[in-house]
C-alpha cells in the first residue's frame, strides 16, 4: 500500500509517519530526512539542498524526483510506503504517478492533515529533532524525558536551521503556493482523505490509522 501524508509544515506528518510505520510495517520515505541525510554525508545532492533549505525554498523537481524513485526501488518498498514531505508540486505527484506506473502499482490514498497556519508557527519554533533516529520532540507538546536527548536512542536532539521563525514563514508561504493546490489534485483523483491534525498527538495518530485501515484493506494490505 502505498500512501502519501499530505499537509503543511509542522502539521505533524513526520511523526505520524512514524507511527504509522510501526502500526502498518511499512518504511517511512522523507524527502527532507533524505535531503538532511545527503547533507550530513556531504554528498553533492546535500549541498545544492541545502543551498534552497536554508532559504526555505522548494529543491528542484527533477532532482527530488529522482532521489524518490532510486528510495522507492529499494526492497523494503516493494510492499509499499508512506511518503512525506512528496510530493510537494504539480510535477512531483506526476512523476510519482509514473514511478509507481513503471513498478506496476498505484497511490492507494493521500491523508491530508489539515491544520491552521496560526498553529504551524508555535509547533515548528519549539520543535527538536534526534540527530541519529530523526525521532521529533517539543518542548511544549511532547518534551523528551531528559533535555536534549533523544527517549529512543540516546542521541543529541537538534533545532533545525530551517525552524527559525523567518524561515518558516517562508516556508508556510511556499507551501500555499506550491503544495496546497495538491488537496484539490488529489480530491478530483478521488484519493483524498481529510484528517484533522489541530488535535492532540494521540487522536490524529488514532484517525489517521482508521482511515489507513480502511485502504489497507481495500488493497488487501492486512491493516496490523
Ligand atoms: P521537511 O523536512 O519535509 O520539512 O523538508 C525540509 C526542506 O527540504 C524543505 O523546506 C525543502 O527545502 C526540502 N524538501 C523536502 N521535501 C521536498 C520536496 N518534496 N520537494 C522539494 N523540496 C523538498
Amino acid at each position: 500500500m502505498y500512501l502519501v501524508l499530505l499537509g503543511p509544515p509542522g502539521a505533524g506528518k513526520g511523526t505520524q509517519a512514524e507511527r504509522l510505520e510501526k502500526e502498518l510495517g511499512l518504511p517511512h520515505v522523507a524527502s527532507g530526512d533524505l535531503f538532511r541525510e545527503h547533507l550530513s554525508k556531504g554528498t553533492a545532492l546535500g549541498s545544492l539542498a541545502k543551498t534552497y533549505m536554508d532559504r526555505g525554498d522548494l529543491v528542484p523537481d527533477d532532482v527530488t524526483i529522482a532521489m524518490i524513485r532510486e528510495r522507492l526501488q529499494r526492497p523494503d518498498c516493494a510492499q509499499g510506503a508512506i511518503l512525506d514531505g512528496f510530493p510537494r508540486t504539480q510535477a512531483q505527484a506526476r512523476g510519482l504517478d509514473d514511478m509507481l506506473a513503471d513498478m506496476g502499482r498505484a497511490l492507494d490514498g493521500v491523508l491530508y492533515l489539515a491544520v491552521p497556519d496560526e498553529e504551524l508557527v508555535q509547533r515548528l519554533s519549539g520543535r527538536w529533532i534526534c540527530r541519529q533516529c530523526q525521532t521529533p520532540y517539543h518542548t511544549l507538546f511532547s518534551p523528551p524525558a531528559q533535555a536534549g536527548v533523544c527517549d529512543a536512542c540516546g542521541g543529541e536532539l537538534y533545532q533545525r536551521d530551517d525552524d527559525r521563525p523567518e524561515t518558516v514563514r517562508a516556508r508556510l508561504r511556499v507551501y500555499h503556493q506550491q503544495t496546497a493546490p495538491l488537496i484539490d489534485y488529489y480530491r478530483r483523483a478521488g484519493l483524498l482523505v481529510e484528517v484533522d491534525g489541530s488535535g492532540d498527538i494521540e487522536s490524529v495518530a488514532a484517525a489517521l490509522l482508521k482511515v489507513a485501515c480502511t485502504l489497507a484493506e481495500k488493497s488487501d494490505t492486512p491493516c496490523r
